[in-house]
């Protein structure tokens, strides 16, 4: 289905495992829906700009992955782009309307983490959010609510099998980009393992880079700072699909940067998706959780608030 492959063996599942996967799918008269996904974030990656390092030979793991363009607006920021990409949901009812305007009232059940656990109860769900400011979890001292508040608590208290926001580092510990890639690199070192010790089969892992926005703010986008940082990006990339080996990779960028060159992102809607099952061009950034509960056959069209995408999926 969907040009999604299903793997015959995770590499850290015992034999038993895997006969109790097939007698299962045997037994419900067909083959279950994917059980292994791996969603990854790169902040405000330009679709042009990737498209160059494509070319070029600078990314071979995200080339491995169909990458079609997406609509990363209206607002090309941080904090409402995620938002919409993580929930399927406007700012109406997020409450996350740009970077400086929002006081957060998404609850955990309205992320595609809720949804997966409250459909998949069994499957291993751990997310990873790398940048303090803009995909923070803070109560602010004027009394509003960071995008994932909410989900911060709730995960914390066990919601989640593994939960690290980089808002934890202490504001006064200023970290470099460098730094911080090399902490979110050991959490994703962790949660794989973390994954593998518990020997479950369905898992719904979350990794959301900061890079290359910050180096892009800094350096400009396409500057050879940002490249390289890319070129980091797509080693994780291979490291997590090797590691975890999983049915479905979705990669996205939240939104793009104005130009090369450029050091700011106000009108650039320039962003894409990519993965190994085959997807619409042009969709929008509150399309993926739709697309993803279709992926994993979630009744996602009953749910409240209602969704305001559509899936993105082809026939
Ligand atoms: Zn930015």
């Amino acid at each position: 289905m969907n040009g999604i492959q299903k793997k015959s063996c995770a590499g850290n599942h015992g034999f038993f495992a895997i006969v109790a996967a097939v007698l299962l799918a045997w037994c419900a008269g067909a083959w279950a829906a994917p059980e292994t996904v791996l969603l990854v974030s790169y902040d405000g990656m330009d679709l042009t700009l990737t498209q160059r390092l494509m070319r070029a030979g600078k990314l071979p793991h995200l080339s491995e992955l169909k990458v079609v363009p997406m609509f990363g607006g209206p607002v090309t920021a941080t904090k409402p782009g995620h938002a919409e990409v993580l929930t399927g949901l406007g700012y109406n009812i997020t409450g996350v309307r740009t970077n400086k305007d929002f006081d957060s009232k998404i609850q955990p059940g309205w992320t595609i983490f809720g949804i997966v656990k409250r459909e998949r109860p069994e499957t291993f769900v751990s997310a990873i959010f790398s940048k303090p400011q803009h995909t923070g979890d803070d109560l602010l001292k004027d009394g509003r609510r960071e995008p994932w508040y909410d989900l911060a608590v709730w995960a914390k208290a066990g919601g989640l099998d593994g939960y690290f926001n980089a808002s934890e580092i202490p504001r006064n510990h200023s970290l470099t980009t460098d730094e911080t890639m090399a902490v979110v690199e050991q959490h994703i070192a962790k949660y794989v393992a973390w994954y593998q010790s518990t020997h479950r089969w369905q898992y719904f892992i979350y990794v959301h880079f900061a890079a290359p926005d910050r180096t892009g703010h800094q350096y400009g986008a396409g500057s050879a700072q940002w490249n390289a940082e890319m070129i980091r990006l797509d080693a994780q990339l291979g490291y997590l699909r090797d590691r975890l080996h999983p049915e479905v990779v979705l990669v996205y960028s939240d939104h793009g940067f104005d130009a090369p060159g450029a050091r700011i992102h106000a009108h650039a809607p320039n962003a894409f998706l990519a993965s190994n099952v085959a997807l619409q061009p042009h969709g929008n950034r509150w399309d993926v959780v739709p697309t993803l509960c279709e992926v994993l056959e979630l009744p996602w069209k009953t749910y409240q608030p209602l969704l305001l995408g559509r899936s993105l999926l082809l026939p």
